[in-house]
């Protein structure tokens, strides 16, 4: 089970090491060692619930798709064309840009009990757009700070079909 530091520190479960905090605009990015993981932590601070925590596969995934991203934010925010992308970095967490909705959103998603489609949560950060561009700019220095990344095979790239990625426990939508 993952926590954010900020859900820990209210359970006075003492963290492990926080590598490095970066500054985003209004949001907070730190690099947190537990035990012999590290996750990336995206937050608004002075609010406990609105925080995303991503292992490294996560953030690697989420990096790797970079590009795609910002052809989305041209597309769906500046150009204002209607569309949505989406992102799945795993289990319940998504990052998606759509028209009109004026921000780069990572944000934890639900089945609905009565069953139906994914729906938003209230869990998640969502970035503006100059928050995403300095988030952009810090990456290089955010990348440098998080031990072996170069290293991390994001899970999604061993699933060979959806019937894979549904029995996979790192990255399975949870129920
Ligand atoms: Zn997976």
């Amino acid at each position: 089970m993952v926590y954010c530091r900020k859900i820990i520190q209210e359970m006075s479960i003492e963290i492990d090491n926080i590598l490095s905090d970066f500054m985003i605009g209004g949001k907070k990015l730190s690099i947190i060692e537990q035990g012999s993981e590290v996750f990336i932590e995206l937050e608004v601070e002075d609010a406990v619930h609105k925080c995303v925590s991503m292992d490294r596969g996560k953030w690697k995934y989420f990096c790797d798709h970079l590009e795609k991203i910002k052809l989305a934010v041209k597309n769906y925010l500046i150009r204002a064309r209607e569309g949505t992308y989406a992102l799945h970095l795993g289990k319940n967490l998504f990052v998606t840009v759509t028209h009109g909705v004026p921000c780069i959103d990572f944000r934890k998603w639900y089945l609905p009990k009565d069953g139906g489609f994914l729906k938003p949560s209230l869990n998640g950060v969502a970035l503006k757009l100059d928050e995403f561009e300095a988030l952009m700019e810090t990456l290089i220095d955010i990348n440098d700070d998080i031990p072996y990344l170069d290293s991390v095979i994001p899970c999604q790239y061993s699933h060979q079909n959806e019937l894979n990625c549904q029995h996979c426990t790192q990255s399975a939508p949870m129920n």
